[in-house]
């Protein structure tokens, strides 16, 4: 797949492999969807949007990736206050919503005459280029870092990627893979590559056609690398150019308060992202303490009129309960930040109670450890027990 790459920051172009502008911003694919319309018929997947994605669907399991539910979660609306709606990407072949930009990375891969694919994750990326080079028949290399926990380990294992964990620099081996790889035919699809972006932005796409003619108010989603924001904020670009969008959503953008360095770029009112240390947090997925794509993100919550809002480990928890308790939906911590992210927005009166907010979660939480405390009997005394619970 040729492409040419556009920088949203200076508008200069490049070509691939660059990474990054000359500007120092990461780049992304320079699209042309102006002639897009709502498709009439098409595949319930994120392939529907095919007209604006870069490559084919491939056949397997990422054929079937995105068509993810938005569900109207009117029993949320009094924690959070304002109408939600929540964009669940849990139901992904692997959990999360890192199935989309896999897709998009994968086939291209395959297109071209890499060796083998590869990323830089510790979980639920990690899986999902693995799961769907797997599915590809494609030869697929995972470095994690050296503390990671063995049960993130075995979930990544469990598709059979060559796995490589790296002492050093977390943060910078995010920038030597790419080396590395382009002197290997390695095609390392990082967080927020242009191809990743591609398929991330088609999560923005479902949510915006489920509410047309019209849109929502606000979507808020949580931030890491910036690559989700990034696609998100393409996606609504291109549908104004395209003539889809009339009003365009605000975006908001939610961290871990452990971890925030876009949120403290926001607050400050700084133009750019710098490294912040990263904390403990339960939303360890989105801990990245210097994001690739911060910036980017930052100005995407600025264009739209939206913000970054970091939330405490005790809201996340207190967001992620309502989620399963209230609507059903288990959700691993770092989703649950945009919950409680829009709880702060509505209690400060960025976000009005009449609002229809789409609140992004995005992966199941099937994989984290809970702390249950059932109730216990004997069979025998199973009546009296249930009689006195019920
Ligand atoms: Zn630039």
């Amino acid at each position: 797949v040729t492409l040419d790459y556009a920088c949203y920051a200076c508008g200069r172009t490049a070509s691939p492999p660059a990474a990054r502008c000359v500007c120092g911003e990461p780049l992304w694919i320079d699209s042309d969807a102006t002639d897009f319309d709502w498709p009439v018929d098409g595949p319930e997947s994120m392939w529907r949007y095919r007209d604006v994605l870069p490559v084919d669907p491939p056949a397997g399991m990422g054929s079937v990736v995105g068509g993810t539910p938005l569900v109207r979660t009117a029993p949320l609306d009094d924690f959070a206050g304002a109408r939600i709606h929540v964009k669940y990407e849990g139901t992904n072949p692997t959990g999360s919503f890192k199935d989309r930009g896999s897709a998009i990375g994968v086939v291209a891969a395959v297109e071209s005459d890499a060796n083998a694919v590869g990323t830089v994750s510790h979980g639920n990326m990690a899986m999902s280029v693995a799961a769907t080079a797997a599915s590809c028949a494609t030869p697929c290399v995972v470095l994690v870092p050296a503390d990671i926990p063995p049960e993130r380990l075995d979930a990544i294992a469990a598709f059979d990627p060559t796995i490589v964990q790296v002492e050093g620099s977390y943060g910078d081996l995010y920038f030597d893979s790419y080396d590395v790889g382009r002197d290997l035919g390695i095609r390392f699809l990082n967080s927020d590559t242009p191809l990743r972006v591609e398929g991330q932005k088609t999560t923005a796409y479902e949510v915006c056609e489920a509410f047309a003619p019209g849109a929502p108010d606000a979507a808020v989603l949580p931030v890491s690398s910036g690559g989700h924001a990034s696609g998100v904020w393409k996606a609504l670009r291109e549908l104004v150019a395209a003539g889809r969008l009339d009003a365009l959503p605000r975006l908001y953008l939610a961290q871990s308060a452990a971890c925030d360095p876009v949120a403290a770029a926001f607050r400050d009112g700084d133009d750019e992202v710098s490294a912040t240390e990263a904390g403990e947090t339960i939303a360890y997925s989105i801990a990245n303490a210097d994001p690739p794509s911060g910036t980017r993100a930052l100005t995407a919550a600025r264009e739209t009129d939206g913000g970054v809002c970091a939330v405490t480990d005790d809201e996340i928890r207190a967001a992620r309960d309502r989620l399963a308790r209230d609507a059903g939906l288990r959700v691993e911590a770092a989703s649950a930040t945009s919950l409680a992210a829009t709880r702060r927005l509505t209690d400060r009166g960025a976000i009005a109670a009449d609002e229809d907010v789409v609140v992004v979660a995005t992966g199941s939480g099937y994989g984290e450890a809970g702390a249950a405390s059932p109730h216990r009997t004997t069979l025998a005394d199973l009546r009296a027990t249930l009689s006195e619970l019920v």
